[in-house]
């Protein structure tokens, strides 16, 4: 090979890798994926056990989706192996009701068995206790582990083709690539497209935040 050639095939490959690269951040189809670490959703009255009369969510940072954040406060939650998860994150703002979300590897370490579940859906969940500066809360029910999920505007599920409460079938890409079943399409208007996979689902497929995925297509 002369150089002229070797120069001409260099600029060639240079320029596929390129364009390969930017179809990829353009194609219309990625997910941007978010980790949920181990967090707890708390009701006012439930806060005011754990952190005192009164007592309001500080927050510390802002979180993709729309008004919710990470606040300051933090709890440990014990289960009946009397073994402790310290320093979980209380998420804002404030809930209805007191909802704890730990992934199977938590629950394990808890000595629990909660029920994959939708936000919001604590029906027959897991009992669990949690502990805060000011006193302990020990919940008949309340923790889950969170079921994959995605959430997109309603713009984002008509160009997916998809509706609130679909199941769909999701890539994630990379080294250790994985395909997920049973992910739930949340569509609303004021959510930001965002799937949302918990710390087990993250590290089976080698991810961190910032990952990419892509539906496949629908399960129903
Ligand atoms: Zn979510």
């Amino acid at each position: 090979m002369d150089d002229k050639t070797l120069i001409e095939e260099i600029t060639r490959r240079v320029l596929a890798a390129v364009q390969e690269g930017a179809s990829i951040s353009q194609d219309p189809r990625i997910i941007p994926v978010g980790i949920s670490v181990r967090h707890v959703h708390i009701s006012a009255a439930d806060l005011e056990v754990l952190y005192g009369p009164g007592h309001q969510l500080t927050p510390l940072r802002d979180l993709y989706q729309e008004g919710e954040f990470a606040a300051k406060e933090r709890v440990a939650l014990v289960g009946p192996k009397m073994r402790a998860l310290e320093g979980v994150r209380i998420l804002g703002p404030m809930r209805q009701r007191t909802q704890v979300e730990v992934s199977r590897t938590d629950a394990v370490y808890l000595g629990l068995n909660p029920p994959v579940r939708p936000s919001g859906n604590l029906e027959g969940s897991s009992p669990i206790t949690l502990v805060g500066p000011k006193g302990t809360l020990t919940l008949p029910e309340g923790a889950i582990v969170a079921n994959r999920h995605i959430h997109m505007n309603l713009a984002d599920a008509q160009r997916f083709g998809v509706s609130d409460n679909d199941l769909v079938q999701v890539e994630v890409l990379g080294e250790k690539g994985l395909i997920f079943n049973n992910v739930q399409v949340r569509a609303k208007d004021s959510f930001r497209l965002e799937m949302h996979l918990d710390t087990d689902d993250a590290n089976a497929s080698g991810i961190t935040t910032g990952a990419q995925a892509r539906i496949l297509g629908k399960q129903r």
